[in-house]
């Protein structure tokens, strides 16, 4: 085993896609989640549960590991601050807290003159009785929201009483987009003008979760060109240093717009574990400890579907997969509704 002991923070299964391919690499991983059955810990080489703001936990936490990373965005920011201190923390906290907050987040992607939504704060209601412009919309918190949670949808103005929103919470705004496709682009940057980028994916959602993905996606090359050009400038703006995603647009006119940026890896990338030669997972854990850097090579098209609540049965049931399919089961403890159970990749 390698000398280096990767410190994670959030057990989901990206914890555990995670945990994999730094095992493949001979690195030991240990994760630090807040959630006493975190899936990951089926996966990675040492547990430890407790909560984020426990300062003293953490600190064990900070004192096995070389360097830390993390696993879905939200983590307190003064946390991952504190731990940053004593050890790295990459991608940097700043990056974490600028795109942990969808305003904050829009503002620095308009500021590198790349199209987002039309989007507006809302701090109150009567702010909304002025914003007939932005409807149809879609109302999501700023903060915590993954998976369409905490997102309404406003058709109008009318409506939106009977929709028991919480304003003691901070709201944007954001026009609906005509979709004809969503899109997203992974890149791992290792530092400046150094980075490793896959072919954009397309993502079907339904009812905002992630349903499938593949590739290649059935866009033009002037659309390709530009969703990795934009995902190149935002990750060397940022100094990004991992893998990191662009989530975008299509409108009906061909018009393409950043919708969000995760500063880890991302669901649409699962299909890269079967698709290329490095996965966006063993290319984070790459990019975080330093090690070298393999020019990417796609092996196969790749289809990936999402296996949501219940649907995760079948396959639990009867696993009959042929020599094209790979399965993945997340090991989570309790099937939910509207939870990500597992996926299937299918290569093409
Ligand atoms: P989350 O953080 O939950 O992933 P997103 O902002 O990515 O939130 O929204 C989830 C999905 O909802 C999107 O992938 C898209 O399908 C739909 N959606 C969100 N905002 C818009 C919008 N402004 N116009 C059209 N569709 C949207
Ligand atoms: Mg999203």
């Amino acid at each position: 085993m390698s000398e280096i002991a990767l410190g994670i923070l959030g057990g989901g299964q990206l914890g555990s896609m995670l945990s994999i391919a730094a095992k493949k690499l001979d690195i030991k991983t240990i994760i630090y989640s807040d959630d006493r059955d975190a899936p990951a810990q089926n996966f990675c080489d040492e547990f430890i549960f407790g909560e984020y703001f426990n300062k003293n936990q953490i600190y064990d936490f900070v004192k096995k590991v070389s360097l830390i990373t993390y696993e879905f965005e939200n983590i307190p920011f003064e946390t991952l601050n504190e731990i940053n201190k004593l050890k790295t923390v990459s991608p940097k906290p700043s990056i974490n807290r600028l795109i942990q907050h969808r305003l904050a987040e829009k503002d620095f992607v308009n500021k590198l003159n790349i199209r987002t939504t039309r989007y507006v704060s809302v701090e109150k209601r009567s702010d909304l009785d002025s914003l007939d412009d932005f409807l149809p919309g879609i109302l999501k918190t700023t903060t915590m929201g993954y998976d369409g949670k905490g997102q309404y949808p406003i058709k109008n103005l009318e409506e939106i009483d009977n929709l028991n929103i919480d304003f003691s919470k901070e709201y944007i705004l954001e026009k609906l987009v005509k979709l004809k496709k969503e899109i997203s682009v992974i890149i791992t940057r290792f530092g400046n003008n150094k980075y490793e980028i896959y072919e954009p994916i397309q993502n079907t959602h339904e009812n905002q979760i992630l349903r499938k993905s593949k590739i290649p996606a059935d866009i033009d090359n002037v659309l390709i060109e530009q969703s990795k050009e934009w995902s190149i400038q935002i990750s060397e703006e940022l100094k990004y240093i991992g893998t990191l995603c662009v989530e975008f647009f299509i409108d009906r006119n061909d018009n393409l717009y950043v919708n969000e940026i995760a500063p880890r890896v991302h669901n649409s990338g699962h299909l890269t574990i079967n698709a290329y030669n490095v996965s966006q997972f063993e290319n984070h854990v790459r990019a975080v400890c330093s090690l070298d850097r393999i020019t990417l090579k796609k092996l196969h098209d790749a289809e990936m579907i999402n296996l949501i609540g219940e649907q995760i049965k079948t396959y639990r049931d009867n696993l009959n997969l042929k020599e094209n399919e790979f399965f993945f089961d997340y090991q989570k403890k309790e099937i939910k509704d509207n939870r990500k159970m597992g996926h299937i990749t299918i290569l093409k």
